[in-house]
């Protein structure tokens, strides 16, 4: 029998419910970037916001279909970098040792909140231990996200100054058995530490509740 069109409509709502259709891109992109995607917004961000920087000066790399991409200023000999925002990347995959719903490039709405809770961490310390504002999170399109920092300090960061502060992020290296299980040693946590526990155990029992309450734990 063949579907109504509302049945069709369901159809296509459901479907982008459950997942994306690569096969849909070249047709909602346009419209995605003509009606929707905020120019103005993104080229104050790009330009620095209060205290603009020329747009002439960013650099802009794109990628395309399969893995494309496109850096012009590659090719310029007499390009120096003057600044750049201190970014942080996310991925999912950074959890395959302790996400025991998916791997690899897989991802669910239950693995997800890994990324809510490192977001939150990431975004408190940043703003609490680092006075950083301007902090911007950007989905990457596949897994993970992208933290942005915008703020003057943060841009004009040397090398040894961005590996500093992921140095104070990072709580423990990775490896095949180390990272399955944490001890955090004696009670005179440092406050960052006791702080990112708290923000785990309260997404946790939020994750908790809303199971108990949508039946999915008994
Ligand atoms: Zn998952």
């Amino acid at each position: 029998m063949a579907k109504s069109a509302n049945e069709i409509k369901r159809g296509i709502v459901k479907k982008h419910a459950v997942g994306h259709d690569e096969n849909l891109l070249s047709d909602m992109l346009p419209v995605y970037y003509t009606r929707y995607f905020p120019q103005n917004i993104f080229c104050r961000w790009l330009a620095c916001g209060n205290s603009p920087q020329p747009l002439s000066n960013r650099e802009l790399s794109f990628t395309l279909a399969d893995d494309v991409y496109i850096r012009p200023s590659i090719s310029r000999h007499d390009a120096v970098v003057l600044a750049r925002e201190l970014v942080f990347d996310i991925d999912l995959t950074d959890y395959d040792e302790v996400r025991t719903c998916c791997q690899e490039a897989k991802v669910c709405d239950k693995c997800w909140k890994f990324m809510v809770i490192a977001c939150d961490i990431i975004h408190k310390s940043l703003k609490d231990d680092f006075g950083f504002q301007n902090i911007l999170w950007v989905f990457s399109g596949r897994r993970g996200i992208h933290c942005w920092v915008s703020d003057y300090e943060a841009r004009t960061l040397d090398s040894p100054g961005r590996a500093a502060i992921a140095d104070y992020l990072c709580l423990i290296i990775g490896g095949d058995n180390q990272n399955k299980k944490v001890h955090l040693g004696s009670d005179n946590l440092h406050s960052s530490i006791r702080r990112a526990v708290s923000i785990i155990d309260n997404i946790s029992m939020m994750c908790y509740t809303r199971s108990r309450i949508s039946g999915n734990i008994t």
